[in-house]
């Protein structure tokens, strides 16, 4: 066995860590650092979106080598309302972040090693090998947590180039006229270029169970019915992401390596999503002139205390959107949403609402039954619990 000493570990060179270790080869250049994944590519196979006000301008400039679409504006269809929003919205691509960062990083970068076993100063990878740091930081994706009771985003997309142009100008967040069984299910779709298309079958649901087969004709009904002439899939993505509905904070923290991205609970709660977060912690992590790698833990607990406090109030919509009112009603729940002002929603997706968007949020007719949605607020059902 042989053992080497770096300054920072880096264990998984998925989003949130490559994120990291970009930001802390560029603030903080002298440093040993690692980043260890166990696939032949960084990133893997994923297309990351994130909304215009999500990140602040000068994490636009610095994440802008690996983003490859920008569209001006999208849109939603819901059976009573069709809204064209212009709030800015980019698409990262994993092929995109994986190049980005073997030019970027070099040898800091090393694929195709599987960490098997992980302590506070050493790993040790299935070669046998042993990497010793000072600090160790583990970004290797979702572990499920009793702490934290969630429900779940389903998706399955397929990347298609078509025969024809399909005259899609924004991408199409949410198109919610589709067929809701048990679950509120829309299709999501991207238009990567004229003739390309990434479409995605998505479900928030109360299980795991995506029947793959069955997401796949949903998609070539879907295109047919929008006259789209699929002709080469290109690709296709799988995701379960997480979506909040309570949980405890401290328990969910307790004996835990430090940790980054969705293992460190660090994704929007009402949609999974972590670009934002991953972008806000990798600065708050490395800009501090005082910078010593011994204070990264505690600088990662506390961002994530204050991530877990702010979210409080979308962990409660979570709770009205699955435990009140039947799962093939919640559509309305969202298309209300939409009727709100831009800015709302667009602060609602950066995690950033104000008390008067609270308010503004729960106002007027809701569109389930006031005691239901009061009695879910307060209430949770233990087979909800995540295991
Ligand atoms: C298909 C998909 C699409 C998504 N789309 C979006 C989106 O549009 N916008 C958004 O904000 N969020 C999106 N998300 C949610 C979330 O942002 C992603 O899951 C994101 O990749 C999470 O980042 P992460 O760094 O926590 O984990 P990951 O990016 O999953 O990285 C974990 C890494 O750890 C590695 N690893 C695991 N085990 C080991 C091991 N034992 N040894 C070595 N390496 C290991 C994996 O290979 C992987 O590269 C999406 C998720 C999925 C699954």
């Amino acid at each position: 066995m042989t053992s080497q000493k770096y300054d920072v570990l880096l264990l998984g060179a998925g989003l949130a860590n490559g994120l990291l270790a970009l930001r802390l080869k560029q603030c903080q250049p002298n440093l040993q650092v690692l980043l260890v994944d166990d696939n032949t590519q960084a990133g893997g196979n994923h297309t990351w979106c994130f909304h215009e006000d999500d990140l602040n301008s000068q994490q636009h400039h610095w994440i802008s080598p690996f983003v490859v679409h920008r569209w001006p504006g999208y849109e939603v269809r819901f059976p009573h309302l069709m809204r064209q929003l212009d709030l800015g919205y980019s698409c990262i691509t994993s092929t995109r972040f994986n190049e980005v960062l073997h030019s970027e990083l070099n040898e800091m970068l090393l694929l195709n090693q599987t960490v098997v076993c992980c302590m506070p100063d050493h790993v040790q990878l299935a070669s046998g090998k042993i990497l010793q740091a000072r600090v160790i930081i583990d970004g290797r994706g979702y572990q499920p947590n009793s702490a934290l009771q969630i429900a779940f985003q389903l998706f399955f997309g397929q990347e298609w180039t078509l025969s024809q142009p399909h005259q899609l100008k924004r991408p199409i967040l949410m198109d919610a006229t589709v067929e809701q069984k048990r679950s509120y299910h829309f299709v999501y779709t991207l238009p990567l270029s004229p003739t390309c298309l990434l479409i995605e079958d998505t479900y928030y649901t109360d299980d795991t169970l995506l029947v793959i087969e069955h997401a796949r004709e949903n998609i070539f009904n879907y295109a047919n019915r929008q006259g789209w002439q699929l002709k080469i899939l290109e690709r296709e993505e799988h995701g379960i992401l997480p979506i909040t509905l309570t949980g405890d904070f401290d328990r969910f923290w307790q004996h835990r390596q430090p940790c980054v991205g969705m293992r460190a609970g660090l994704f929007h709660p009402t949609t999974g999503y972590s670009v934002s977060l991953a972008a806000f912690l990798a600065d708050a992590l490395t800009a501090d002139c005082t910078f010593s790698p011994e204070m990264l833990p505690s600088q990662i607990y506390y961002f994530a205390r204050l991530a877990w406090r702010h979210h409080c109030f979308f962990r409660m919509l979570n709770r009205m959107l699955f435990l009140s009112g039947n799962a093939d009603q919640r559509w309305q729940v969202i298309q209300k949403f939409y009727r709100l002002p831009q800015e709302v929603i667009a602060r609602f997706y950066a995690g950033k609402l104000t008390l008067a968007d609270w308010v503004r949020i729960l106002s007027g007719k809701p569109p389930v039954p006031v005691l239901t949605a009061i009695h879910a607020i307060f209430t949770l059902s233990s087979r909800r619990r995540a295991s």
